[in-house]
């Protein structure tokens, strides 16, 4: 059997894949490895599949910080807007929540992948689940259809390559795409994992004893070794008994995988200094002495509690407090304006006894208290890994790709889409708009490709 467009991969891209090549006329064949689609974006969202955001193009683009910019066409294309219409026209109502995310007003992943699933068989896709797809096969710089594990060939003229990353590999995405890219003369971008939870070997991580403490609206800073601050993020921040996770450490993580592999690289260059900064020399101007120095690579970052105000503000504001309860303990006085949990750390590292009142209070380590809770320090020495982070780095390199079609610029009919290319987005919709717009674009392009052959 010959198929005009051979879509490997029914995740989130290869779903609007073949929806686009099928609704542009061509014959579609879908495999996939599993034994059911849409298993990642199924997940999705806390199982309530956040299928895309409501911002404007400009700041969808800048919540893509993997490339986002060479989406413009494909999001001009298919965009949120798109996407929306797309479900609606299809019953399924969705609703936007904070930060412009969009989920089903069902709250039910299902409910997206159910109707994605019964767009493709609509529209004619032949759908091939338990397919593993060994092999994209080329003949003479273009595609001639693809080899299944089983040993069958299926031939065709196009092929997109929607088989995602490399993260949570137990929803069929693998790796296996970047095989077939260099073996069509693709470069890959190193792959690392983004959007994924910090470790911390600080004493107080170790001690487990602010594990499930959840901070809202407080900002997270990453500082380089030079003690720039590289990137912060305001948002809501959760420790764990390894670290630090929640919306504002998964946003940061990318930076921090960074910074940890420049370390890494000049201390085995022996260039070695730079890797031996301690986060209290680097973390920069507001951060405090004193700040956690752990041996090896060690990316400083800094959590302020108050974003929204300044150090003389919290200075003057904890110390009236202080004054009106001038009979009791600080440590107690402080309750209703920080984190009780984080109360004794924030004094140890201010040096303050805890059991002060306000008579005996240093004015000088209240002052230290004060660019402690703006600047609180925690190293990270690392991240989870690759297969736990919700989205892989790295993947194809796009300057082989053109980003009108999604086509290779080295093997003609070869075409990717989804995580598979080096994009990546925050949580938060945007990582599947980029592969619901990169796949569309490529099942459009292959099946325009297609039907011009035919004619
Ligand atoms: C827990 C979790 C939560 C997430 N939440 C969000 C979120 O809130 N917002 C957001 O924007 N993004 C989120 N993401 C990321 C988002 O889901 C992915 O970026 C997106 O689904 C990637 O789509 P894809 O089509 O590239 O790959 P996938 O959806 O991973 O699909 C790849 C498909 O290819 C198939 N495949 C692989 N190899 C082969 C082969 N050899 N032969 C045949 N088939 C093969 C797999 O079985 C799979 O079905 C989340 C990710 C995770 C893990």
């Amino acid at each position: 059997m010959r198929y005009d467009v051979i879509v490997i991969g029914g995740g989130s891209s290869g779903l609007m894949a073949a929806v686009a090549a099928s609704a542009h006329g061509a014959q579609v064949l879908l495999a996939d490895k599993g034994d059911k689609l849409g298993r990642k974006l199924g997940i999705s969202g806390g199982g309530r599949c956040n299928v895309t955001n409501a911002k404007e193009l400009d700041e969808l683009i800048k919540h893509i910080p993997g490339n986002g910019r060479f989406l413009y066409s494909a999001l001009a294309t298919f965009g949120n807007k798109e996407i929306v219409a797309f479900f609606e026209g299809m019953g399924i109502a969705l609703k936007e929540e904070d930060n412009g995310r969009m989920f089903p007003v069902s709250d039910k992943a299902k409910s997206v992948v159910d109707a994605l699933i019964r767009k493709v068989r609509e529209q004619g896709v032949h759908i091939r689940t338990n397919s593993p797809i060994a092999e994209v096969l080329y003949e003479d710089g273009r595609v001639q259809g693809v080899r299944l594990r089983s040993g069958e060939r299926v031939a065709s003229d196009a092929v997109i390559v929607a088989v995602g990353g490399k993260s949570v590999p137990h929803t069929g995405s693998e790796g296996d795409g970047y095989v077939w890219a260099e073996r069509a003369g693709h470069t890959i971008v190193e792959l690392y994992p983004t959007e994924v939870p910090l470790e911390s070997g600080e004493p107080f991580i170790r001690s487990k004893e602010l594990q499930g403490l959840s901070l809202r609206d407080v900002s997270l800073s990453v500082w380089n070794a030079k003690g720039k601050r590289i990137v912060e993020h305001e948002g809501d921040l959760l420790f764990t008994h390894f670290g630090l996770s929640g919306p504002i450490a998964l946003r940061c993580s990318q930076f921090v995988v960074k910074q940890l592999k420049e370390q890494r690289a000049q201390s085995k260059s022996g260039a070695g200094a730079a890797a031996g900064v301690t986060p209290a020399a680097a973390a920069g101007p507001t951060a405090p002495a004193g700040a956690a120095a752990a041996a090896g690579a060690t990316v400083p970052l800094t959590i302020d509690l108050y974003p929204a105000k300044s150090v003389d503000e919290i200075y003057t504001e904890t110390l009236r407090l202080a004054e009106t309860e001038s009979k009791k303990a600080i440590k107690n006085v402080l309750k209703g304006y920080l984190a009780e949990r984080m109360i004794p750390l924030l004094l140890e590292k201010a040096g303050l006894r805890e059991e002060l009142t306000y008579d005996n209070i240093p004015k000088l380590a209240w002052m230290d208290l004060a660019k402690v809770v703006k600047a609180f320090p925690v190293g990270a020495n690392g991240t989870l890994s690759i297969e736990e982070a919700f989205v892989t780095g790295g993947g194809v390199n796009l300057k082989e790709i053109d980003p009108r079609t999604m086509e290779s610029k080295l093997m003609a009919g070869l075409y990717f889409c989804g995580e598979v290319l080096d994009i990546h987005g925050y949580t938060g919709g945007y990582n599947i708009t980029a592969a619901f717009s990169t796949g569309y674009t490529a099942g459009k392009s292959a099946a325009e490709a297609a039907m011009l052959e035919l004619r």
